[in-house]
C-alpha cells in the first residue's frame, strides 16, 4: 500500500466522525487517492455525478480531514474516475479493508500495558465468547485511551470468526441523532426493530445520554429486550456509571450488572510500544531515541501520541527526512496547542492586535465591515492560526461565527501580505512576540 492511500484512509476516517454512516458509505468510503504533492491532493470518485456531490457537500470536510490529519492545510481536487487518463500515473486502489478506517482498529495492534490489560481481556473474551461470560460489558475511561478502538476490535473479530452474528456499533451521539429524527418521521418502530435484532450492540460513549430523557428511555428497553434475549451488549463512558449525572436509576443500575473495568493512561513502555507500532503501521519506522522522547513529554493521551506520529509521518512524506528529535519536539508542540485550549493565548492575541490598530475587541468580533476593523480581524486570524495551529473552524468561532471561508479568505490574504510588505511583516511580528510575554 503506498503512503498517499495511507494518508487518505486516515482523512477518511476523520470523515467518518463527522457523518453519519449512511452517508459516509455513500459518498466517502469510496474515494481513490489519485495523487498527492505535500500541499496538494487529487482525489477520485466513481462518476461525474458523484464527482458534483462530493466537491458541493464534502469538499470542506475532506480539507478539514486532511488539516487535521497532516497538520497543515492542503488543497483538495476531487475528479472524476472517467476523467482520469488511464495512462496517469495514479496510486494504487485502496484494498477494501483499508477503505474502511475502522477496520484498522484490531486486537492485533491493540497494545497492551498493565493500564488497559484487564479491558482488553474482557473484550477479547466477549469476542470470544458474546453474551456468555460479562453482560453488559462496560468499559471506561478518560479520552483517547482505546475504548472505541475495542469496541471496533470486538466487531472485527467476530465479523471474521462469527460472521452469521449481527454486530452493531453506535455512538450515543449518533443513536440519540437517529431517535430523534425517528420520532420526527414516525419511525421508531422499525428504528427498535434495528436495534433488538442484532446479536452483538457496542454503544460508545454512554456518557453522552446524560439528560437525554428520551434516549433513555428508549434505550432502557431496548437493553431489556437484548439481556433477556441473551445478546452481549458492549458499553463505553468517559466515566463510571454512577457518575454519569442525570441517569436513570434504573440504567445505572443495569450498566452494573456485568463487568466493569477502566482503562488508564499508558505508563512509558507502552507508550513507547504504541508509538513504535502505529509507525509501523504507517510504513516507516522512528529511531528509539525519538520514541522515547515522544513517550517522555505526552504521558496521558494516546490520540496525542498518534498525532504526534501522524505529523512525523507527513514532515517525512514532505521532504523525505527521517524523523529528529528536533522535528518530533515540534510535531509534539503543535499537537498541544492544538488539543489543550488556551483561551488566554487566544484573547491576548486579540487584545494585542486591538492595542496596536486602535480597535476594539468587541468590534473585532462584531459583524463591522469598516476597512480597519475588518484588516484588523483578518491580521488576528492570521496570529491567532500562526501561534496556535488551531483550525479555521475554531478560528471563525472566535470572530462571531464567520464561515471557514471567510477564515481562510482573510487569512491568504494576510498571508500574501506579510509576504510582500515587510512593514506589516515586522508589525506581526511584534504582535506575535509581544502575546509571548
Ligand atoms: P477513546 O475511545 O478511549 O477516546 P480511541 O479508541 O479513539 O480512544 O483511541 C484513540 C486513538 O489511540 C485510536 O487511534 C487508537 O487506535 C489509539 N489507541 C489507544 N489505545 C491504544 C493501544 N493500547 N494500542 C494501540 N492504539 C491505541
Ligand atoms: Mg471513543
Amino acid at each position: 500500500m503506498d503512503s498517499f492511500t495511507q494518508l487518505l484512509d486516515a482523512v477518511k476516517a476523520y470523515c467518518r466522525s463527522k457523518v453519519n454512516e449512511t452517508a459516509y458509505n455513500l459518498w466517502l468510503r469510496d474515494i481513490e487517492p489519485v495523487s498527492f504533492s505535500g500541499d496538494s491532493a487529487v482525489v477520485a470518485v466513481s462518476s461525474e455525478f458523484m464527482r458534483q456531490i462530493v466537491e458541493a457537500r464534502y469538499l470542506s470536510l475532506l480539507r478539514e480531514g486532511f488539516e487535521e490529519t497532516v497538520g497543515y492545510e492542503v488543497e483538495v481536487k476531487v475528479v472524476s474516475r472517467d476523467a482520469v487518463p488511464a495512462e496517469a500515473p495514479r496510486a494504487e486502489p485502496a484494498p477494501r479493508a483499508a477503505s474502511n478506517p475502522e477496520s484498522l482498529y484490531t486486537f492485533e495492534n491493540f497494545i497492551i500495558g498493565p493500564d488497559n490489560r484487564y479491558a482488553a481481556a474482557a473484550a477479547q473474551t466477549v469476542a470470544e465468547n458474546p453474551a456468555n461470560v460479562y453482560n453488559p460489558l462496560f468499559i471506561y475511561g478518560a479520552s483517547g485511551l482505546g475504548k472505541t478502538h475495542l469496541l471496533f476490535a470486538i466487531k472485527n473479530q467476530l465479523s471474521k470468526t462469527r460472521p452469521e452474528l449481527k454486530v452493531l456499533y453506535i455512538s450515543t451521539e449518533t443513536l440519540t441523532n437517529e431517535l430523534v429524527t425517528a420520532i420526527r418521521l414516525g419511525t421508531t418502530e422499525s428504528m427498535r426493530q434495528k436495534y433488538r435484532n442484532v446479536d452483538v450492540l457496542l454503544v460508545d460513549d454512554v456518557q453522552f445520554l446524560s439528560g437525554k430523557e428520551q434516549t433513555q428511555e428508549e434505550f432502557f428497553h431496548t437493553f431489556n429486550a437484548l439481556h433477556e434475549a441473551h445478546r452481549q451488549v458492549v458499553l463505553t463512558s468517559d466515566r463510571p456509571p454512577k457518575d454519569i449525572k442525570s441517569l436513570e436509576e434504573r440504567l445505572r443500575t443495569r450498566f452494573e450488572w456485568g463487568l466493569m473495568t477502566d482503562v488508564q493512561p499508558p505508563d512509558i513502555e507502552t507508550r513507547i510500544s504504541i508509538i513504535q507500532s502505529k509507525s509501523l503501521d504507517m510504513g516507516f519506522s522512528l529511531s528509539p531515541e525519538v520514541a522515547e522522547f515522544i513517550a517522555k513529554q505526552l504521558k496521558s493521551d494516546v490520540r496525542q501520541l498518534e498525532g504526534v506520529v501522524k505529523k512525523l509521518y507527513a514532515f517525512r512524506l514532505m521532504d523525505g527526512t527521517e524523523p529528529t528529535i528536533e522535528m518530533a519536539q515540534s510535531a509534539i508542540a503543535d499537537i498541544v496547542n492544538e488539543t489543550v485550549p488556551w483561551p488566554a493565548t487566544v484573547e491576548k492575541i486579540i487584545s494585542e492586535v486591538g492595542r496596536t490598530f486602535n480597535v476594539s475587541p468587541d468590534d473585532m468580533k462584531g459583524k463591522s465591515q469598516k476597512a480597519d476593523v475588518s484588516q484588523a480581524r483578518q491580521i488576528a486570524m492570521y496570529i491567532i492560526r500562526e501561534v496556535t495551529g488551531n483550525t479555521m473552524g475554531k478560528i471563525g468561532e472566535e470572530f462571531g461565527k464567520r464561515d471557514h471561508a471567510t477564515v481562510v479568505y482573510g487569512i491568504s490574504k494576510i498571508e500574501s501580505t506579510v509576504q510582500s510588505d515587510p512593514r506589516i511583516r515586522a508589525i506581526v511580528q511584534d504582535i506575535i512576540k509581544n502575546c509571548q510575554r
